[in-house]
This record gives structure tokens, sequence and C-alpha cells, in this order.
């Protein structure tokens, strides 16, 4: 009785989680699967004693799960250690086995990518050119298809499908047909979308895609990258023969199985969460409208978006800069923007990208299938009492 009280206690006190693009709770179906490969079943997957052996069987396994939920064969997933380095591995690899002179990219995209792109613009002289973006961070596919048609070198595109900070997402169809058509190379990065949306890529292919466990109630520590089995390229990582060679280093055993089951069940639990996260999303974005003043919505809210973002500037006032931590005193967890630009002084690079009104404080719920229509009341009292003497005076 007692440790049921003290949990109760606690899940009572903790925080409301509303930053689910940043990183998600682990389930605890996830977590089940994990234990015993912290446990007993503690085998290096390269030894070839029985405990081994067990664990290289387990990730076989789930290298067939995660090939399976997008139509490919296991043979072209590769797991890593997340999405970033999932990312990196590709557009190296495109560039220093697979020739590529040119990469076609948004000056939206996760800084894993932005980052690398520079750094290959330095070291490797790619060039890279940026598409423009429209107000609701959409790239130009007229656009994209004369630059593909011009573009004489190898070229590769590497556009992510969903945006972690507005949730505007690409045609994914549209611009995997256009390299089609143009012999083009293409990279998606897919840490948003992965396991929230069905993807096949026998219909819609892309030559890479990176994906991130934590993303979707799996642990942090592991993501993978698929790529074709048309093209080659080399580890970023060198060592051991591990991953068939791509990716040196003890596998990161647990990991591998917690994304495995968070991957099977979010292909079983697809359609409800989405009905349930979509219904949050929009009673939250129904909530604010109807209590609030002078807000707006960054990113296509009624096009095409992740169901899990909610980006909302409010009205300027010095007041509501420190917005988010207000909201966070009043146990609230948002963002500003990527996690990872967190802590960091300067503004978003995706809301300048779109010409978002820099005097205005925006802020990033991001919903989960744990969160409740509870919880988006309990933020609409935390802001009423946060915005409303702020605006009033
Ligand atoms: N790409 C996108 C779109 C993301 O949102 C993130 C994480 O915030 C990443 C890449 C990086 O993934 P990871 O945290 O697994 O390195």
């Amino acid at each position: 009785i007692l440790s049921h009280s003290l949990s109760t206690i606690k899940e009572k006190f903790m925080p409301i989680y509303l930053d689910n693009a940043a990183t998600t709770k682990v389930d605890s179906r996830v977590l089940e699967a994990m234990l015993p490969y912290l446990q007993n079943e503690f085998g290096n997957p390269s030894s070839i004693h029985s405990l081994g052996r067990k664990a290289k069987a387990a990730i076989e396994k789930t290298r067939k799960i995660v090939a399976a939920s997008l139509n490919v064969s296991p043979s072209e997933i590769c797991f890593t250690s997340c999405g970033t380095e999932a990312n990196n591995t590709a557009l190296l690899g495109a560039v220093k086995n697979l020739g590529v002179k040119h990469i076609v990219s948004s000056p939206t995209e996760h800084h894993c990518i932005l980052h690398f792109l520079s750094f290959l613009e330095k070291n490797h002289g790619t060039q890279i050119h940026y598409l423009t973006v429209d107000k609701n961070g959409h790239i130009n596919l007229e656009e994209l298809s004369l630059l593909l048609q011009k573009l004489e070198d190898k070229t590769l595109v590497s556009l992510m499908h969903g945006n972690n900070e507005i949730g505007t997402m690409i045609d994914l169809e549209k611009v995997s047909q256009l390299c089609q058509e143009n012999e083009i190379l293409l990279h998606s990065d897919m840490v948003q979308t992965y396991a929230h949306f069905p993807i096949d890529l026998q219909k819609t292919p892309v030559h890479f895609m990176a994906c991130s466990g934590h993303k979707f109630h799996g642990p942090k520590g592991i993501g993978f990258l698929y790529t074709d089995g048309d093209v080659q390229i080399s580890p970023l990582i060198y060592g051991g023969a591990q991953e068939r060679n791509m990716r040196a280093g003890t596998e990161n055993i647990s990991g591998i199985i917690g994304l495995g089951k968070a991957v099977e069940l979010a292909m079983e639990e697809m359609e409800e969460h989405t009905a349930h996260i979509r219904g949050l999303r929009d009673y939250c974005k129904a909530q604010l409208l109807a209590n609030f003043e002078g807000l707006e919505f960054n990113g296509d809210i009624e096009g095409a978006a992740l169901y899990t973002v909610l980006n909302v500037s409010f009205p300027s006032d010095p007041r509501l800069e420190m917005m988010l931590f207000n909201l966070d005193i009043e146990g609230i967890c948002a963002s500003g923007g990527s996690a990872c630009s967190s802590g960091v002084d300067t503004g978003s690079h995706v809301l300048q990208a779109i010409n978002a009104d820099p005097m205005r404080p925006s802020v990033r719920f991001s919903f989960s299938k744990f969160n409740t229509k509870e919880e988006v009341d309990i933020l609409i009292a935390a802001l009423t009492k946060i915005i409303k003497p702020a605006v009033a005076v």
C-alpha cells in the first residue's frame, strides 16, 4: 500500500511533459523487453559462445522487425548510436564514396545536417545549395526541379521528412519522384516521422534515411541508418566488424532490443495514437485561441505537418520573454525550438528561415500518447497565470 501511495504521489508531482519532439518517455513494455539484455542476457554479440550467439540472434531479429516496418531488406538496416550519427554517416558516405559534388538541402534542417554540411563544404569542397522556404517552412518543388535539372555533377538531395521545430512536412513522394527522374541521390532525416507515420520505401524510394529510437518511446543512444542495397558507403567509425563492417563498436544490445520493441508497438498502435495525439494538438490549439489574443501558429498547421507539434508565437511583450522559464515553474516542460539548441543564446534558425517575428516569444508544445486533455487544461490555466497579468498592464 505504502509503495503504491508513494508512486501515486510521485506521479502527481511529475511535471507535465509537452516536449515530446525533444525526446519521449520509454514505454514500460520497452523497458521490460530491454531488462534481460542488461542482466542475464549480457553477452557480447561478437562472442562465439552461447551468450554471445543469443545476443547476436536478438539483434538480427530486431533488424528484421525494423526492415519489415519499412518494407526493405534487413541487410539495408545499420544500427547507430543516434539519429545524428545516422545522418552524418549518410552525408559523408555520399561525398566520400559516391562522388557527390553538390548537396541540395534546406535552411530549416536539424543542426546535425546543417553543421555537417558546413563541414563538408569546408573540408571536402562540396557545394551546398539551400532551397528557399515559404512562411510555413515548405520548400518550393519547382525550384528543386529546376535546380536538379541544372546541376551536372553527382548530386544528393538531403531533406528532412518532418521539421522538429514547426512540424512542416515535405511531400516525400514528389521529392522522391523528382530525384528518380533526374537520377539524383536522396537522403531524408526521418527522425520525427518514423514510427509516427506509415513509411513504405518500396512505394517511396530513398537512398538513405536516418531514425532515432528516443523519439518514439524507445531508449536514447540508439538509432539506425537505412541505406539502399544498390549503394555502398564506408563507415564513420572504424574498428571491429560489427554491423556487417558498417559501424564498428560493441553493439548497444539493450538499446537495439528496446528500439525493436518500440517499433513493434508503434506499428501496432499507430492509428490509435495518431488520432489521440492529433486530437490533443487540435484541442490545445482551440483552447489557446479561445483564451488568448494575438497568437500566431508557426508551420503548416492545417496542412502537411507533424500531428505531434504545435509551435505558437505569443505577442511581443518583454515580460513574456521568460515564458519557458515561467512554464517550468508551473510544472510544464516545453521547448523554445530544437532541444539541441536549448541553452544556446541564439534564436531558432528555423523561425529565422520562415521570417517569424523575432520579437515574439515562441513555444513548441509537442505531444505523445501519454498526454491527456486534462494536461492541456492545466497548461491553459498556467498560461493564463503567466500571460494575462503581463499583457493586461
Ligand atoms: N533530426 C531531427 C529532425 C531531430 O529532431 C533530432 C533530434 O532532436 C535529430 C535529428 C537528432 O537525433 P538524435 O538525438 O538521435 O541524435
